[in-house]
């Protein structure tokens, strides 16, 4: 449950801690690491732009990455109670003719542990025990001393100065508060010129475990099972999807000759949605250096992904546990060093599976018929075990 609190009430309560620590955002990867240094008796102060934690937002299959995060929380049984296995993968082809089905958790070797979630119901798993966050709060400037980071927070219309010993920037892929630490210079980003839609939809026993994705001439559409519902995707290139969502699912389905019952229900929800859903452009960013000082970026700050391979919430968690256990040995003497030691232990590893998730991207966000030809031959020989191999190293090699 996430408990709004103002700011004044949780700096008083950061002031005796054995750090003082700021974490900017409350998403998977600021609230994350914010849960794991509470259920160490820690109280850092945790702010986040939003009203509140209203929003379900989107689909989520998380890999075993997570779990070390969740268990480091002690919410296992909420996280599986509001989470769903995804199990089969089904992989069609450029006419949404089925190509391959896969036990894709059999293949990571995970079975049971690979789910689906939506976002907003990670969220309110990890905040089980009580979440004490500061709304409509932002950082607007950051002064560092050997000694401390002076802080300038914009809370409730208000401004607040305070002093802390750590600060962490986990405001997301679009981060603001990236440019108080970094240069502009510091930060790229692959631009994969796609950009696409999500939609709920209602899901069915039959269905609950199962994952879909078509990859057409064109276009590309993903189904994802999460608890009672599924989230449908569609995209393609900009040029493309300018035209808007019902132009565009009609441009999807005009190719599409061989589809089954359930993803025709998915295309119908998708061109059924009211309110035009929020469009998310296929960007990704990368900070070359995540830790000066006694200040760090965390998850998508630090290295946001794009959402073809699906790992970035998993390496968000992975790296917010990394780093809460860096915060809990450290003392306010060295917590520059652990941060530093954070930085050299997670980047390497986040920045191959971001690599992996580009490469993915060159793969299917394509707009040419022979390519989708050629792509739906090999999906038939290349055995995914072998295209998964990179994820599975990552997993193989996971942190304690
Ligand atoms: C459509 C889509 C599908 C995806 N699918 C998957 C998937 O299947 N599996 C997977 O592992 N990953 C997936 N990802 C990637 C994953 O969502 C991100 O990598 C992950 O959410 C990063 O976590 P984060 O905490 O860094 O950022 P976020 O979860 O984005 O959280 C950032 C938080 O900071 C807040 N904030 C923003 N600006 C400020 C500010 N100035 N001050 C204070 N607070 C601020 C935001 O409101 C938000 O709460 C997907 C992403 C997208 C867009």
């Amino acid at each position: 449950m996430f408990i709004a609190t103002s700011l004044k009430e949780q700096m008083a309560r950061a002031q005796d801690d054995h750090l003082r620590v700021l974490i900017v955002g409350a998403g998977v990867a600021g609230l994350g690491l914010a849960q794991a240094l509470r259920a160490a008796g820690r109280q850092p102060v945790l702010v986040e732009r939003a009203a509140d934690h209203a929003d379900s937002g989107y689909t989520l299959a998380l890999m075993p990455l997570v779990d070390p995060l969740i268990r480091r929380i002690g919410v296992q049984a909420a996280y599986h109670a509001r989470s769903e296995r995804f199990h089969r993968y089904v992989l069609h082809g450029r006419h949404g003719q089925v190509l391959r089905e896969y036990a894709v958790d059999s293949l990571l070797e995970c079975e049971g542990n690979y789910r689906g979630i939506a976002r907003g119901e990670l969220l309110q798993a990890l905040a089980t025990d009580g979440a004490p966050v500061s709304y409509a709060t932002t950082l607007t400037a950051l002064r560092q001393t050997p000694d401390a980071v002076h802080a300038t927070l914009r809370s409730d219309g208000a401004t607040v100065e305070a002093e802390f010993d750590a600060v962490i920037l986990a405001d997301g892929l679009h981060s603001s508060s990236r440019a108080l630490l970094l240069a502009p210079e510091q930060v790229s980003e692959y631009d994969s010129g796609w950009g696409g839609w999500m939609v709920w939809m209602d899901s069915d026993a039959a269905h609950a475990d199962r994952g879909d994705e078509i990859w057409g001439k064109d276009f590309f559409v993903g189904v994802y099972p999460v608890k009672g519902r599924a989230g449908v995707f569609i995209g393609g290139h900009r040029d493309d999807t300018r035209a808007g969502l019902p132009a565009f699912v009609s441009h999807a389905r005009a190719q599409l000759r061989q589809l089954d019952p359930w993803l025709e229900r998915a295309l119908d929800a998708v061109a059924a949605s009211d309110a035009p859903p929020y469009y998310w452009k296929l960007v990704d960013g990368r900070s070359n250096t995540w830790a000066q000082g006694r200040v760090a970026l965390l998850g998508d700050a630090a290295a946001g992904f794009l959402p073809t391979a699906g790992i970035g919430a998993g390496m968000a968690m992975e790296s917010a546990g990394v780093l809460a256990w860096r915060l809990l040995a450290a003392s306010r003497a060295t917590v520059a060093a652990a941060l530093a030691d954070y930085e050299r232990a997670q980047r390497p590893r986040v920045e191959a599976a971001q690599d992996n998730s580009r490469s993915l991207a060159r793969f299917m966000c394509r707009r040419s018929a022979l390519v989708a030809w050629l792509r739906d031959g090999l999906a038939r020989m290349v055995s995914l075990k072998a295209a998964l191999g990179p994820i599975r190293k990552l997993l193989d090699t996971m942190p304690e």
